[in-house]
């Protein structure tokens, strides 16, 4: 089929970034926003935008009416972007109800590897290993007292439907699973509409190396090789690295090639991400899939080359991959810094209000993946990232020096951001070396004691004095 224009159901960088992968392609994008995002970029930047209502949050969730809107306005496909309703099955068979192509798997495939025990199953009948655990969901406390007694403690008590760092927690010993089972439980209901539980052993100070991949309509898979995502705060992550400095070559291979085959096996189309954690003793752990776009799928685009949205759509069209595997090489490192408006020195709280001067960081091997700009006002109901910045060089050594150039060179003000924390960072030695693991940002809590000395730099000050002068921003 030939796709002409996309209805994009998301909203900030993730928003733009389609955006972006439809104009190059020559494809007109439709925007949706509810009203708080009006001035949102993502709204100036599409061919078209639609409101979904003044409710702040409901309007991007209403599946029966993004498609309706899809239909109404003539677009032949949807791209959900992350977060919302992205890996929402329902969505995707709607789509394929009402004749819009959803840029994503099937509603099968996204359902099966949605529920965290079934994509366990999944994988362990590919001969795919995954972390040690229940067999199913955990019925009631008492079966899981039982249970991690068996697996032995630490555990996970990990939410079956969950996402985005949510609905874990870390349970020492019985006393902290008894003490953890309800709240888990209530978390799963509240944020994810099922109260199904299970537990995993716990991996002691993991990586964490997920696998991009990219599978066509024809059976064809391909992987675009690793990225370290070992840098999280609450399970979620901060950072991330493409290829994995801490990776040989062999594990590198061996876990590419695992993925290919989890993704083979369910049948997968369309990019997605196989997470594994890697253990002390060197062991891999399939645990999840995410069926969507990533995040972090930046830093794969800098080291591949290749556009992961654009083979996203072309894949949608039912056009078959243009690499084999021996065609995808890497060059370099990339790091990509999830620039979220928080304050770090104060627990991380959201910091939302209004940019008053942003510079996006340029110069060589820096890209910036970004919903602000100067004068914009960053509303307090969604997800306090507002902006990626993802650099690539050639060697490590490199990226490091690039990384910290870049992020020097960005500014946004107005609000508090993680800007500085990520340059303490990157000053460990440890991170350094590339020796680190999920435990890092616990383990250095004195990387929030960095003195606040963001005097704007001459330049900013005299390019915000001569802005100021003519639009009274
Ligand atoms: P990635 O693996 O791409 O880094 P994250 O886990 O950071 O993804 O999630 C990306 C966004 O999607 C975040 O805003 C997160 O809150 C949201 N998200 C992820 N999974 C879910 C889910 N199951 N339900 C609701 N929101 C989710
Ligand atoms: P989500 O769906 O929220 O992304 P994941 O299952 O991917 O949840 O886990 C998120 C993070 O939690 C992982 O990246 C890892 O740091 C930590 N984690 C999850 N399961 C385990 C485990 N069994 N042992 C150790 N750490 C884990
Ligand atoms: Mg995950």
């Amino acid at each position: 089929m030939e796709i002409k224009k996309i209805l994009i159901a998301n909203r900030g960088e993730i928003a733009v970034r389609i955006v972006r992968a439809c104009a190059e392609m020559g494809i007109k994008s439709a925007a949706i926003y509810a009203e708080a995002d009006r001035h949102a970029l993502h709204v100036k930047k599409a061919n078209q935008a639609f409101s979904v209502g003044p409710d702040t949050i409901s309007g991007y969730l209403n599946a029966h009416r993004i498609v309706n809107l899809a239909v109404a306005t003539n677009c032949d496909a949807l791209h959900p972007g992350y977060g919302f309703l992205s890996e929402n099955p329902q969505l995707a068979e709607i789509c394929a109800r009402r004749g819009v192509k959803f840029i994503g798997p099937s509603a099968q495939v996204i359902h099966r590897m949605g529920d965290k025990i079934e994509a366990r199953t999944a994988m362990m009948e590919a001969g795919v290993p995954v972390v040690p655990g229940s067999v199913g969901n955990v019925e009631s406390l008492e079966a899981a007292v039982s249970c991690a007694h068996d697996i032995g403690y630490p555990v996970m008590l990990k939410a079956t439907s969950g996402g985005g760092g949510r609905g874990i927690r870390r349970c020492e010993n019985e006393r902290d699973l008894r003490r953890n089972y309800d709240r888990v439980i209530s978390e799963a209901t509240k944020a994810f509409g099922s109260a199904n539980v299970f537990l995993e052993k716990c991996i002691v100070n993991p990586r964490h190396i997920e696998v991009q991949i990219l599978g066509d309509s024809h059976g064809n898979v391909v992987h675009l090789f690793e990225r370290d995502c070992s840098i999280q705060r609450r399970h979620q992550k901060l950072l991330e690295i493409a290829p994995s400095p801490q990776l040989t070559e062999e594990q590198r291979k061996y876990i590419g090639k695992l993925a290919v085959k989890a993704a083979k096996n369910v049948g997968y189309e369309n990019a997605g991400t196989v997470e594994f954690l890697l253990d002390q003793s060197g062991e891999f752990y399939f645990m999840e899939m995410n069926t969507r776009l990533q995040v972090e799928h930046c830093v794969t685009e800098e080291i591949t080359g290749i556009d992961v949205v654009q083979e996203q759509i072309r894949i949608a069209a039912g056009h078959p991959l243009r690499y084999k595997q021996k065609d995808i090489t890497r060059r370099g490192f990339a790091m990509e810094f999830r620039i979220n408006a928080e304050d770090p020195k104060n627990d991380f709280l959201p910091s939302y209000g209004r940019i008053t001067r942003y510079f996006a960081p340029g110069g060589p091997g820096v890209r910036t993946d970004s919903a602000i700009y100067t004068g914009y006002e960053i509303p307090p109901y969604y997800d306090s990232m507002c902006a990626k910045l993802t650099v690539w060089a050639l060697t490590w050594d490199q990226l490091l020096d690039r990384a910290r150039r870049a992020l020097g060179d960005m500014g946004v003000y107005g609000v508090k951001t993680t800007i500085p924390y990520y340059l303490e960072i990157l000053r460990s030695p440890e991170f350094q070396r590339a020796n680190f693991d999920t435990s890092f940002v616990e383990k250095h809590p004195e990387l929030v004691n960095y003195s606040v000395r963001h005097p704007m730099s001459d330049l900013a000050a005299a390019i915000g004095a001569a802005l100021a002068a003519h639009t009274g921003l």
